[in-house]
């Protein structure tokens, strides 16, 4: 069978480093769904990884690229650029944090901008920089990040780690406590882990780690990469916590589908990376900031938020509905629009059995399939991947 998808993966599999197994090859994407190079149609619950989160192909994120590729596609940072001006007041503002934003490329970036400002205010504030991290966390793959990324498999074979990174378990106030010291200067966590699980901080742990924080003059961090722009029902997932983080980072949903990343600060913070302290050629891209711009508008005019802890409650429902008819399903978890379903062993036999019904998943963690679809989801959309869902478990775990 001649089939345009394999001769395009052989050609990959020579010539990409095999940092990635993809078996896929995606040619284009419509709204919540995108298509193979030989027309095979799939729902994309895995939003490529929580980035397409206003679908693909959105008509403003588009002509917002347009118009923007058009006028100027880039401008260094010894220039004012009008996108990511605008932006940074937007993002300034939807946090209510009262401080100011630093532009980059990637979650990574996003995430080591955060560390080495923290560290800046430490070694001001009593010569600390000791950042306590989360087990089953996720930060990126730098070396700071995948240091600060408290998973083993993240960091083989990359010794030596850059120093001033301390492990907590996530949940655990108890162990956070115990991981504190002198040399301490930040918490830094996911509201809502993802790639570790999909395990959404309890209140009492957020509440608890700010508390922390305040009487131990710590900065705390929330890493937003994947939580962020919605994908829990609120802009930021530490909105739907009694909580402010000093600073937090966005990336992944950002831009559309551009790359693009962002560390916002409080008003505290605002002004600690001063002159040449930091820097990005392409941090704040105006084609990525236009992009950005339209997606925030289209998750204010489409009702987004709403519709991620709408529609992300019946997910959930009815995630949970198999989960009590199949012993093998664990457990249903997350928020909005951000789901786990937990299995009893490899989450990859189910991934690949939605897969052949039609559907793209994700696996997270030893033993979670997630979900991380579109926020423009609807439930009309749910009932035909509910079909799907039912007939992969029949699949993989019937009589
Ligand atoms: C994906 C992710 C990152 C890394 O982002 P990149 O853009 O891949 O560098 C960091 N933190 C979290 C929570 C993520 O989900």
């Amino acid at each position: 069978m001649s089939n345009k998808n394999d001769a395009i993966l052989e050609l990959y599999t020579s010539k990409v480093m095999p940092t990635y197994a993809p078996s896929l090859v995606i040619a284009g994407g419509k709204g919540i769904t995108v298509r193979d190079p030989d027309g095979m149609s799939y729902y994309d619950f895995t939003s490529g990884i929580g980035v397409q989160s206003v679908g693909y192909g959105n008509k403003k994120v588009v002509e917002a690229i347009q118009a923007q590729a058009a006028a100027l596609t880039h401008c260094s940072n010894l220039f004012v650029n009008i996108p990511a001006t605008n932006l940074a007041a937007k993002l300034v503002d939807l946090s209510g944090l009262g401080g100011k934003v630093f532009f980059c490329n990637s979650g990574a970036e996003a995430n080591e901008a955060a560390i080495k400002l923290a560290r800046k205010w430490g070694a001001a504030n009593g010569g600390r920089y000791e950042i306590v991290t989360m087990r089953q966390g996720f930060h990126g793959r730098t070396l700071a990040t995948v240091t600060a990324t408290a998973q083993a498999w993240c960091q083989e074979g990359y010794d030596p780690l850059p120093v001033g990174f301390a492990y907590a378990d996530f949940n655990d106030l108890a162990s956070v406590k115990a991981a504190i010291n002198e040399k301490t200067v930040a918490i830094m966590l996911e509201p809502v882990q993802g790639e570790g699980g999909v395990t959404p901080a309890t209140d009492e742990f957020m509440k608890g780690v700010r508390a922390l924080c305040d009487e131990k003059n710590l900065l705390m961090i929330c890493d937003e990469v994947q939580s962020g722009m919605g994908r829990t029902g609120t802009w930021f997932a530490w909105q739907g916590y009694d909580v402010k983080p000093d600073l937090f980072t966005l990336a992944k949903a950002l831009a559309g589908g551009l790359p693009m990343g962002a560390l916002i600060s409080n008003a505290k913070l605002a002004d600690t990376f001063t002159k040449s302290a930091h820097a990005s050629t392409f941090g704040g891209n105006p084609v990525a900031a236009a992009a950005a711009l339209a997606v925030i508008d289209v998750i204010e005019s489409e009702k987004l938020l709403a519709n991620a802890t709408k529609v992300g409650a019946v997910l959930k429902e009815k995630l949970q509905e198999f989960a009590d008819q199949y012993d093998k399903l664990l457990d249903v978890r997350g928020k909005g629009l951000m789901l786990g379903l937990v299995v009893d062993g490899d989450p990859k036999e189910l991934v690949e059995a939605f897969k052949a019904q039609g559907l793209l998943t994700l696996t997270a963690g030893q033993n979670v399939v997630r979900f991380l679809p579109p926020l423009t989801l609807s439930e009309d959309d749910l009932e035909d991947v509910m079909d799907m869902v039912s007939d992969a478990l029949d699949c993989t775990y019937g009589e």
